[in-house]
């Protein structure tokens, strides 16, 4: 998705500029979504990770509710909400989950995103591994970047997490998506919890960069204290 164009940007995260004034006002969605992200998109930015927002006003071809993409040596992450012509709503779940959690999930999955795109565009080697590997991999590695974030900035949140993204992911209408991970796939992401508070950070970047199976190994081996 790296050539999507963009009807305007935001170089704040607390605020969506747009070129338009009558398209000026946030819908208390699009608030919602970005407030939400405000926490995540600092905590990356302090990492070394550019970040930008933008709230798209026009139909876009990408159907989810937010998305992220990589471009000019930054992560831009779409709020694709007012146009959007999916019936789909990954927070239209009927279990005992927050709204919170389900947000904090969606979009620490689009950080993962970006984590992968930055430091392949780093790592001229890794970006052909990653290439290699396929979408589907690189799917997987975000719900398991999702799923460690909790672990790292809100433990407390982490067994509602990976009952939430197993629950969507193991959803028919996701289902039809087949890039995304299996509800089982996520199963092994329970060893990223540290047993005495939080994961070590480190585990982030090793998520977004290193072969699964290692990433598996070393988490119960060095990342988790
Ligand atoms: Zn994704």
């Amino acid at each position: 998705m790296k050539t999507l164009s963009f009807a305007i940007f935001s170089a704040l995260l607390s605020f969506a500029l747009f070129a338009n004034a009558a398209e000026s006002t946030l819908t208390p969605e699009e608030t919602e979504y970005i407030e939400a992200f405000t926490p995540i998109a600092e905590i990356a930015q302090e990492q070394g990770f550019a970040i930008k927002v933008a709230v798209i006003s026009h139909k876009s071809k990408n159907l989810t509710k937010v998305f992220s993409t990589f471009k000019d040596n930054q992560c831009i992450f779409g709020i694709n909400i007012r146009s959007n012509t999916s019936n789909f709503d990954p927070m239209d779940i009927k279990d005992n989950i927050s709204r919170r959690v389900m947000l904090q999930a969606i979009l620490a999955h689009e950080m993962g995103h970006c984590y992968q795109d930055t430091l392949e565009s780093k790592d001229e080697q890794l970006l052909k591994i990653n290439n290699a590997n396929g979408q589907h991999e690189r799917e997987l590695r975000a719900d398991l970047f999702a799923i460690a974030w909790t672990a790292v900035y809100h433990p407390e949140d982490f067994a509602e997490t990976i009952a939430y993204l197993k629950k969507i992911r193991g959803l028919n209408e996701m289902r039809e998506f087949s890039i995304y991970p299996t509800p089982d796939e996520l199963t092994r992401a329970w060893g990223f919890k540290s047993t005495s508070g939080s994961t070590d950070p480190e585990i982030l970047k090793t998520i977004a960069t290193r072969p699964l199976d290692a990433i598996f190994a070393s988490t119960t081996v060095s990342l988790v204290k």
